[in-house]
């Protein structure tokens, strides 16, 4: 079970349909991939993506080097390796890039941790349930007029399911925002719920305005509605709206998190796991918003945020955007509008191996 080995790629994978977010043209996504090697022959896989080039390869270039830290550790010590990964990298962080660097090897840690142990994560790592309720937003993008977002909401139900979250934030008014949403309904029926996420595009007035015409018109929960680090803002847009506020995706510590909930920012916290460095903050967040009675959702990545959710009582829906399935044997398995965490030992997902090799890049 000690590290002998550890191997770092930068893969971009292709998308089949180009889309704009916000001001960019995304023609790829880009992960950086960890696998690390035991003395008992155990191989374990991490990555983080995301659907931009900036600075993957230089995440990349410092998960290779940090990921040297981790020869001769035991794979079931992940607390003392992400602690050693971090006091490394310290003096340029905490967060930001060394997270990102951070993240991949400490995923790939656990997974060789359920394969030594032959558990898999969700189990390993609480075992509350073995499936997790889930919510299509692949594909709902900005860029989409009313009736291509409409089109696509609909594909995503008949897919199988019951939640959809769009991104908007980018009308010039409040019904023009609301105007998107009505379409969706229309096209999706009375019992699908329609999540919405502003990506921080506005400011706390338009927030307030636009938030009031969007749970008019019927959304489940606005993500992201003004910047990160405005939590009186959020604060007050609870206060002032029914509808859940949810938040969290840019946040990269505990600490950021601990002060998020006690100033009862969110109704409902989102973890990206590349930002909040790996699996083993995560576990300590979600016990953290647990204590505040909130519950926890993933950011993207749902073949490895599914064990997680399933492993905690609050873990919440899980986000499937399936960026990776390109570089993946398959993806977990969808039943009835909830995800369902692999039985294999450690995440219990196969690369295929041939596609990681066609799309590295670094
Ligand atoms: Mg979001």
């Amino acid at each position: 079970m000690k590290i002998t080995h550890v191997a770092v790629d930068v893969v971009r994978v292709p998308v089949d349909r180009p889309y704009v977010a916000g001001a960019r043209a995304v023609d790829a996504n880009w992960h950086v991939l960890a696998r690390i090697t035991t003395s008992d022959g155990v191989e374990g896989v991490g990555y983080i993506v995301y659907p931009r080039p900036d600075l993957m390869t230089a995440i990349g270039h410092a998960a290779r080097e940090l990921g040297e830290t981790l020869i001769g550790m035991s794979v079931l010590e992940p607390e003392a390796a992400w602690d050693r990964l971090a006091r490394r990298g310290d003096w340029v962080g905490p967060g930001g890039l060394l997270h990102a660097a951070l993240a991949p090897l400490d995923i790939a840690v656990w997974d060789a941790a359920g394969k030594t142990l032959g558990q898999p994560l969700h189990r390993l790592l609480g075992g509350y349930r073995d499936r997790v309720p889930t919510y299509g937003s692949d594909g709902l993008w900005y860029s989409l007029s009313p009736d291509e977002l409409a089109a696509s909401a609909r594909r995503h139900v008949d897919d199988g399911f019951d939640a959809v979250k769009l991104r908007i934030g980018k009308e010039p008014t409040a019904e023009r925002e609301a105007e998107r949403v009505r379409a969706v309904r229309e096209a999706v029926g009375p019992d699908v719920r329609i999540m919405v996420d502003a990506t921080e595009s506005w400011t706390l007035r338009q927030a307030r305005e636009t938030g009031r015409v969007l749970q008019e018109a019927g959304i489940a929960w606005l993500e992201d509605p003004v910047h990160h680090l405005d939590l009186a803002g959020l604060a007050e847009l609870r206060r002032a709206l029914t509808v859940p506020v949810t938040g969290g995706e840019h946040l990269y510590h505990l600490d950021a998190f601990r002060a998020l909930l006690e100033a009862r920012a969110v109704d409902v916290v989102i973890l990206d796991l590349a930002r909040v460095g790996g699996i083993t903050p995560w576990r300590k967040i979600a016990a953290l918003a647990q204590a505040h009675r909130v519950p926890v959702c993933g950011h993207v990545v749902p073949e490895i945020q599914v064990h997680l959710l399933a492993a905690v009582p609050n873990g919440h829906l899980v986000e499937y955007v399936p960026r990776s399935a390109a570089i993946l044997a398959a993806m977990p398995r969808r039943e009835r509008g909830a995800l369902v965490a692999p039985s294999a030992p450690g995440l219990g997902l196969e690369l295929d191996a041939d596609a990681v090799q066609r799309y590295r890049v670094a």
